[in-house]
Formats: structure tokens, sequence, C-alpha cells
């Protein structure tokens, strides 16, 4: 373990000792060789993911001015790598300080007006909040509720859109809380073909770098994720990509944006700075958080292996995940395995243990997974996440171990029950 990173544990003589050694100790640390995160559970819930050390080493990057010449191209960048990691070639990326909640809110306040009609697709936990945020701005939000492991299907789609104009409709990509996985290609088809005008939110916080999206192919819209699932950096960034036609649709707004933090109005401005190279102020950037997540989007847009092997790498990850699961005797949640995430397995119990049999007996053997989150089935599933190295660093074994303790907690709790 680095000696960075204990710290905060020293006292006294032996932190004023290291203190005269810090020059030493500073260009030691200057490269990642040296610098390796301290030993820890293996964090397999669907977010926040396993880091790298060359990202959390770029996160201690010294603090820096927002507005300095040596970090405005590193944002530039980020912004840059974005569009490769959705597929698209002028899609307007949004990076902003805050969690992938904030897509919602930005979604809700610059591209619809109070009094028009949003449709959330429902296929788990996240169709409500999706709803729930779009009706804080004054949207009015119909659901179209999927039963519990399945998506939408395209005939529900197409009744709702012919009832009613929408401005907007959203989906979640992969229900964290189901870990169903919708048919991206498929919803925008139906759209297009209904309704054309319709604006298509993807929620793809935990689907984006690990179920595969190709945006200006597919049509869509609008993406939105966060830092902290598939892209493999710590919480703190709301990311958002938009489309050229909803680009139009935020010009073309009567009133002004619902919101003032969210408003685009306020950040189109910065993003268009920081990739030109120019320096711009609104609200401070996570600086740090930036250089972390450049090291993360260099790994994943620019390094060996590929975004399309990385996707492949993923399925890897999955099916050998879905199959020794299988193999334990343990149902998926989702109803049709097509439509089960990559990047994710959510498993119910078997009869007769819950949570309190299964997940301290993972986290014992340095397992953390994820409980339930449905609210009607909360405590009856639990949930694995398999994104970002987890799931592309096959040295790491981090598939094997989680299989291994899987095995031993169900052998375990059955036993001892
Ligand atoms: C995690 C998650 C969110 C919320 O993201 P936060 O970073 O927790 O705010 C939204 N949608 C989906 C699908 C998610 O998995």
């Amino acid at each position: 373990m680095s000696l960075l990173l204990s710290l905060p544990q020293l006292r006294g003589p032996i932190l004023s000792q290291l203190r005269s050694t810090t020059s030493i100790f500073t260009r030691k640390m200057s490269s990642t060789e040296h610098f390796k995160q301290s030993p820890h559970k293996l964090l397999v819930i669907p977010g926040p993911i396993e880091v790298s050390d060359e990202v959390l080493f770029a996160n201690a990057h010294p603090s820096m001015s927002h507005v300095s010449p040596d970090f405005i191209p590193i944002f530039g960048d980020c912004i840059r790598m974005m569009r490769t990691v959705v597929d698209t070639a002028e899609g307007q990326p949004f990076l902003i300080a805050g969690s992938g909640t904030l897509g919602w809110d930005q979604i809700a306040s610059n591209l619809v007006e109070p009094g028009e009609n949003a449709l959330v697709l429902h296929s788990g936990y996240f169709g409500d909040s999706f709803a729930d945020c779009l009706e804080t701005y004054g949207a009015n939000v119909d659901q179209v509720k999927a039963k519990i492991g399945a998506a939408v299907s395209q005939e529900a789609i197409e009744d709702a859109l012919k009832k009613k104009k929408y401005k907007l409709l959203t989906f979640t990509h992969v229900d964290t809380s189901t870990a169903v996985l919708s048919n991206a290609k498929a919803i925008v088809e139906t759209v297009r073909r209904v309704s054309p005008d319709t604006l298509v939110a993807l929620d793809g916080v935990c689907s984006v770098a690990s179920e595969e999206i190709h945006m200006d192919q597919w049509d869509l819209d609008i993406i939105i994720t966060a830092s902290q699932k598939g892209l493999g950096t710590p919480p703190g960034l709301s990311i958002l990509v938009a489309s050229k036609r909803a680009m139009q649709v935020f010009n073309s707004r009567k009133s002004r944006p619902t919101s003032y933090y969210a408003s685009w109005k306020k950040w189109l401005p910065i993003m268009q700075a920081y990739e030109s190279g120019k320096p711009s102020y609104f609200a401070t950037p996570p600086v740090n958080l930036i250089y972390a997540f450049h090291a993360s989007l260099s790994a994943i847009t620019k390094a060996a292996p590929s975004l399309a092997e990385r996707y492949e790498l993923h399925r890897e990850a999955s099916r050998k995940i879905k199959a020794a699961a299988k193999e334990l005797g343990l149902k998926q949640l989702p109803l049709d395995p097509d439509f089960a995430a990559t990047g994710m397995t959510a498993l119910w119990y078997p009869d007769g243990l819950g949570a309190g049999d299964i997940l301290p007996r993972l986290a014992k053997r340095g397992i953390v997974a994820a409980g339930g989150l449905h609210v009607d089935v909360k405590d009856k599933y639990f949930r694995i996440g398999h994104m970002g190295i987890t799931a592309v660093e096959k040295s790491r074994g981090d598939v094997d171990s989680v299989i291994k303790a899987l095995k031993e907690t169900l052998a375990e709790a059955t036993a001892e029950k």
C-alpha cells in the first residue's frame, strides 16, 4: 500500500519525519508505477464500480485553476471522447458536476416546457424517479409500465404514442433495479414511425460503456449517464449528450429553462469554450474529477482493448456469471435472456434464503454485492455489477472471484439453514 494513502493515520513524530522526506516522496509518486490503491473488498455493485489505479492517481492531480491553459484541453478532450463513447459525430456533450440524477433535471428543465406531455417507459425503479423529476418541472407525465422483469413492448409504445402527442419519450436503457435491458434501436424506430417529432431520451446511467450504443445510427436525441458506473470514475459527474434535434428544440423554447444550475443557456457556451480551448466560467467544474475522467475515457477510447472489444468482454463476463448462477439454481429477474443487461445481473434469492443469508457471506469473502431496489420485490433478490475493469481486465480475476464466492456462499447458507 502506498504511504500517501496511510498519511491520515500517521501521528506526531512519524508524520514530521515524513514531511521532511516529502521531496523525495513526491518525485517517487509522480508516476502511477508507484501508486497502488489500498487493499479492499471487491466492489461489484451496479455502480460505483472498481476504479483503476491510473484513474485514482489522475484524481490526485495537484489542485488546478479551472481556467488554466493546462486544464482547458483536458476538459475539451473529455467532451470529444464522450462523443466517441456514444458514437456520435455532432452530438453536444454536457459535463456538469453532479450525479446521474442531474441528467433528469437537465432534460426536464431544458427540453420540456411546463404543461407539455412526456411519456416515460417504465422497466423498474428508475422510471418512477425520472417521471417524478419531469413532474417537478411541470411536465404532464404518463407512464407505460412493464411487469417486473420485462421491458415495455413496441405495441404498448405505439398505442401510447397514438393516443396523445408527446414532446418527449424517455426510457431506461438498463434499469439498475431489474437488470432489464430495453431495445434502444427498436424504441427509436417505433417513435420515428408513429410520432417523428417526439424527442427520445435514453437513461444510460447504468449502460453507457458497458452496453453497445450508437447514438447517430439509432437516431437517439439525448443520452444521460454518470461517471461512476460503466465509465469507471469516482462519482460526481453528470454526463449528457444531446442531438442536433434536441438542441434545436431547446433553442426554440418559448419560456426560459426552469432551472438555474442545470440551464443549457448557461452551460452550452462553457462546453463550447472548453472544446475550442478558451477559458470560460459559469460554475466551477470538478477539476480533479475531470482529470480522473480523462484517464478513464482515454483507456476506454484510445487504448487497447478497443471500445468494440470492450463490449465483447462485457458480454463474455456477463455470460460467465449468468451461466454460473444458473448452474447454482439461481433465476434472473429479466424474463427474456435476450433482454438482460450485460453490465450487471439481478438474481432472485433461492427459496428460504434472503439478503441476510447471502450478502454478509459474500462480504466475508471480500465481495460487495447489492441488495434489491425495485420497491415491490426489494427483499427477494440481489444484484451483481460487472462493468468496467471488472469485466475488461481479465487478469484481475474479478469474475472468477465473484463466482467462487457465490458458490461458497450458497453452499454455506444452505447448509446452515
Ligand atoms: C444510478 C442510476 C441513476 C442515478 O444516478 P446517480 O448517480 O445515483 O444520481 C439513474 N438512472 C439509472 C438507470 C441509474 O442506474
